[in-house]
């Protein structure tokens, strides 16, 4: 049964189909997969087995009815531990919200629910998304399945762990500010950003409104597609969600790129990125031009801004968004104080950890009085400088390509004795969010250690479908996808 746990979605769709496997089966496989890995990976806050069992169920009566199955049917999915999940804890890994049960869900779990998927767990992650390496969760440090002497990428660094391994065929993450492609990159494995407002926020704890998106990551570009298909689309619910119907993201996926104009980020492609991540993204140029697109350089000159502003406009969004968490309504409260305001202060300073703590000061500091306009309101403009760089670059090229992190996978406590550092781990992937753009990164490459490299794709605003296709025609002229973390060909091997 364990060669299941390697299935693409399709594979697995028609060996339902044929009968040959029900998705209850399924589900055991990727339930022992995923209970032996746990003690090694640490990819789960928790698991939620016995509703991905009922819906397996649903799946199998449907099939024995002979009914039209939905696209998802049978798919084990892991949801990141910000996203809402009535009856089973949501944690954002921090130790205020450790017992915090949402009595309703997000959208995107409800979409999932009516796509046939099956909902296994719920994701380990920076606390509050908030860093690129899952080290700032309050509960435990998630291993890079490739090499457990490094860490996944964060903040969806149990997200990525999950499908790396096989634990889950796709997951959903957030990506603030880079948050599902850079743990992609480091766990090799495909995943995206949407366009902002392309997927519902309903139900997704807030870190910074205006940048936040949920997203797939999947092994496949087509797994991440039917994905993104399944989730997307307008949500009354989320009044920033996009008012256009979601266009079909499959068709056409496979169809040629010949004479797409590809520009590849020249900040992005010297200085400041490991020199073997540079060879694979050129290598992915070339692969590119062998396909018949038209590759040249391009300039973002206000690109070199991104990550001031983004540490703004993050930060001060947070502090708002971070506010509610008081002692009174969720989670965490200090039960010793005597007074109110001691009890708020005691809840916070005992609830939230040193990361989250630092942000909430800056962008608590960022939006007072005098200092308003200084920053905030400066970063805003530059972020629109930003937007218009895109803008530019989009009158002449359909696509861009960079890097999506400037390095492979580092070790366990590399980065953290230093924020700065950490913070430059988004450096490609922060511009997007700032634009609202899509953004994809798919395996292209090893580095040191046989570490993946990602490469990233940017396109226009609802260019998503565009974006799966050029990353779909790279995985197809190239092998990358095939490799697969030692854990995961291990279980495909013994089958
Ligand atoms: N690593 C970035 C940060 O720490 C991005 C996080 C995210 O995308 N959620 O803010």
């Amino acid at each position: 049964m364990n060669e299941i746990v390697c299935k693409s979605i399709a594979e697995l769709r028609g060996l339902l189909l044929a009968k040959q496997v029900s998705a209850r089966e399924i589900l055991a496989a990727h339930r022992q997969h995923a209970s032996e890995l746990e003690p090694k990976l640490n990819a789960f806050n928790c698991f939620t087995f016995e509703l991905a069992e009922r819906q397996a169920e649903r799946v199998d009566q449907m099939v024995a009815a002979g009914e039209s199955l939905p696209p998802l049917a049978g798919v084990p999915v892991a949801l990141k531990d910000n996203i809402c999940l009535e009856g089973y804890p949501t944690t954002c890994s921090s130790k205020i919200l450790e017992r915090f049960v949402p009595v309703y869900r997000a959208t995107v779990v409800d979409r999932l629910h009516e796509a046939g998927a099956l909902i296994i767990g719920k994701t380990n992650m920076d606390e509050f998304a908030m860093g690129s390496s899952t080290e700032n969760s309050a509960f435990k440090l998630t291993c890079n399945p490739w090499d457990t002497s490094t860490v996944p990428g964060g903040s969806s660094g149990g997200s990525a762990v999950a499908v790396a391994s096989g634990c889950s065929v796709v997951a959903l993450g957030s990506d603030t500010g880079g948050s599902i492609r850079q743990p992609a990159s480091f766990c090799g494995v495909v995943g995206m950003k949407p366009t902002y407002g392309l997927v519902s926020r309903f139900g997704l704890v807030a870190f910074a409104s205006s940048l936040d998106q949920i997203g797939p990551l999947g092994r496949v570009v087509e797994d991440v597609a039917l994905t993104l298909q399944a989730i997307g689309g307008p949500d009354r619910r989320d009044s920033t969600s996009l008012n256009a119907a979601l266009p079909n993201l499959l068709t056409g996926i496979d169809s040629d790129i010949r004479g797409m104009k590809i520009g590849i980020i020249s900040e992005l492609s010297a200085d400041g990125i490991d020199s073997e991540v540079q060879n694979s993204v050129q290598a992915a140029a070339a692969t590119y031009r062998q396909l018949g697109a038209e590759v040249s350089s391009v300039s973002l000159p206000n690109a070199k801004h991104a990550l001031p502003v983004y540490y703004l406009i993050a930060t001060a969004e947070a502090s708002a968004n971070l506010a509610r968490f008081d002692g009174v309504r969720y989670g965490y409260r200090n039960l010793e104080a005597q007074d109110l305001l001691t009890m708020y202060c005691k809840t916070r300073q005992e609830g939230f950890g040193p990361e989250v703590k630092r942000r909430i000061m800056l962008g608590t500091y960022a939006l007072s009085s005098g200092y308003y306009d200084a920053y905030y309101k400066k970063a805003q403009q530059v972020r629109r400088l930003i937007k218009n760089d895109f803008d530019q670059a989009f009158q002449n090229f359909d696509l861009l390509l960079s890097p999506t992190s400037p390095s492979v996978a580092f070790e366990f406590g590399a980065k953290t004795a230093d924020p700065l550092q950490m913070y430059l781990s988004d450096i490609a992937t922060i511009p997007a969010n700032l634009a609202g753009i899509p953004g994809i990164s798919l395996p292209c490459g090893f580095g040191q250690g046989g570490r993946p490299v990602g490469l990233q794709i940017l396109g226009p605003l609802q260019a998503d479908a565009r974006l799966l296709r050029a990353a779909h025609a790279f995985e197809q002229a190239t092998e990358f996808h095939k490799m697969k973390s030692p854990v995961l060909s291990a279980a495909c091997a013994r089958s």
